[in-house]
């Protein structure tokens, strides 16, 4: 084929221009690179693969997980006259093979299938009898375990390097952190690519994080301050929540109504409606709802609890301000929400190793919540994604005090180096205020000369230090350890340069006497 990128842009999909780095995604695969593409959901992944199936001879083999996401890929080349068919379990032995015959002709361009059908020996052999343009291996944080949603299946894929060294690969997702990404390029053998990775920054979204201390109020003014005619949603952690928060709204005489799976699927449906169809309407949910919800105008996204990971914050906030007008992501968080979720990641019946992920990405989430530093560029960061100070977010329009923390870190690191780097932060705690207990006597911990050296600060002084020192990934969870924390290469870089390191003040939670409602 003689078409350009553009040219087909234009021509097949009736676009002007190319957006953020598709350019430099397509330009590198059709030239015959591997390619790691994190880019988020509607940023535009699809054309970096379809594009140089349509550029390079063969077909394009594109594997994907869901049979319905094959449906809509395929629905929708077929609107643009490009051809593509799937072979998956629901089709008949003759579909299968009428499809087959059409790629050993040459007729189709895209042909998409599940991981499961890719590995079996047959197919394989047939795809060695084909031209194969590319392999695309779409949401392919699967292959990880690392990543929040791994699939055996995925990990079988790691052969496709060896089997057909000279087919490019590409590897898209919409979420993976520097771990998962990571071994996402080692698993699929991209070290030899290039990592395309952007897009994450929604500019128009200002970003908010608080202590919550007096939640109903804390809502309320913000509703009364910033939106007090807007559409939005307020996720709350409980069904109980929900209703309490819902209904306290309305007794204030703004109109909220209830969302979550408790609810007759008649009432969530019509709840749901009057939210989309609503001007003024807020919809207070468990995280049952959102998925799918394309409102343009959500004008702002409260959080009454910290969820689960950034992963979560990110995708959870992502829906405000659609439209690109300013909205509000507001956060309350305390500490008894990480108590909450390190029970409920205890509880689940997730394999240990996947628990200390989970813990870990907790721990991330609790660093964005306490950082000194503009919360926009910790979660670009997260993301691997960059920004400057940016203006648009509540650290940056008002710096929280901080103090040089340096010292404190350089003492807490240490401790956690010299007690061999397996303990969790209550024990680091006591071994630097020198507490004398059971325990500490037994690893003779007693005798290090870290013992007692942080008597200057208080308890909850000190694991705010280490809260921070996580979040900032200069201590992560010891993956070997049961929940005991090691140190980063960035910790070693720190105890090598002793920069200085600003961090947030401990801020003591007030009490609230009366016990309020939604938290
Ligand atoms: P992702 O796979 O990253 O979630 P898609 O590939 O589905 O995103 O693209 C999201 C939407 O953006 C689609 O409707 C797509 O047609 C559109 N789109 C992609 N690239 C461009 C572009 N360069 N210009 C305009 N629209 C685009
Ligand atoms: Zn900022």
């Amino acid at each position: 084929m003689t078409n350009t990128p553009l040219s087909i842009l234009r021509d097949y999909y009736g676009y002007d221009a190319f957006r953020g780095q598709q350019e430099d995604v397509i330009n590198h695969v059709v030239k015959g690179g591997n390619a790691f593409v994190l880019m988020p959901t509607g940023a535009g992944k699809s054309l970096c693969y379809q594009i140089p199936a349509l550029c390079r001879k063969g077909v394009a083999v594109v594997v994907s997980p869901l049979i319905a996401l094959m449906q809509d890929q395929i629905n929708a080349l077929d609107q643009m006259n490009i051809k593509s068919a799937a072979i998956n379990s629901t089709m008949t032995f003759e579909e299968v093979s009428a499809v087959r015959r059409q790629v050993r002709e040459g007729t189709i361009d895209l042909l998409y299938v599940a991981p499961e059908r890719l590995m079996m020996p047959d197919f394989l052999s047939f795809l060695d009898k084909c031209n194969i343009a590319l392999f695309a291996i779409d949401e392919a944080h699967c292959v990880s375990e690392w990543g929040h949603d791994f699939r055996p299946d995925y990990a079988a894929l790691s052969m496709l390097a060896e089997r057909f060294p000279n087919v490019p690969r590409v590897a898209l997702t919409a979420t993976a952190d520097a771990q998962t990404r990571a071994d996402i390029v080692h698993r699929l053998a991209l070290d030899d690519g290039r990592s395309f990775i952007g897009g994450f920054d929604r500019p128009n979204i200002n970003y908010s994080i608080a202590l919550r201390n007096s939640p109903r109020n804390q809502v309320l003014r913000f509703l009364k301050d910033k939106h007090p005619e807007d559409c939005g949603i307020i996720y709350c952690l409980s069904r109980k929540n929900v209703e309490e928060m819902a209904a306290w709204l309305c007794e204030q005489g703004i109109e909220a109504l209830p969302y979550h799976a408790g609810l007759s699927s008649e009432v969530r449906a019509q709840n749901q409606q009057a939210f989309l169809q609503g001007e003024r309407v807020i919809m207070v949910a468990t995280i049952a709802f959102g998925m799918g919800i394309d409102k343009p105008d959500v004008r702002f996204v409260v959080h009454m609890n910290t969820p689960k990971n950034i992963e979560a914050y990110y995708q959870e906030t992502g829906r405000a301000g659609r439209d690109g007008l300013p909205s509000n992501a507001l956060m309350l968080y305390g500490l008894e929400d990480a108590a909450q979720q390190r029970q409920w990641i205890e509880a689940s019946t997730a394999p240990q190793a996947q628990k200390h992920i989970q813990h870990q990405k907790l721990g991330a989430l609790f660093g964005l919540c306490e950082t000194a530093k503009c919360r926009r560029q910790v979660l670009l960061n997260y993301f691997d994604d960059h920004c400057e100070p940016c203006g648009n977010c509540d650290t940056c329009e008002q710096p929280p005090e901080t103090f040089d923390a340096s010292i404190p870190a350089q003492k807490a690191i240490s401790c956690v180096y010299r007690t061999g780097e397996r303990f969790g932060i209550a024990y680091l705690v006591d071994v630097l205020l020198g507490t004398e207990n059971d325990r500490i006597t037994q690893f003779g911990h007693d005798q290090l000369p870290t013992f007692g050296v942080g008597q200057d600060l208080t308890k909850p002084e000190w694991q705010n230090v280490f809260r921070q020192l996580i979040a900032s990934n200069l201590l992560c969870l010891n993956p070997e350890g049961q929940g005991g924390f090691m140190i980063t290469r960035a910790g070693r870089k720190f105890l090598n340069e002793k920069p200085a390191l600003p961090m947030r003040h401990y801020v003591k939670p007030l009490r609230n006497k009366r016990k309020a409602g939604s938290g």
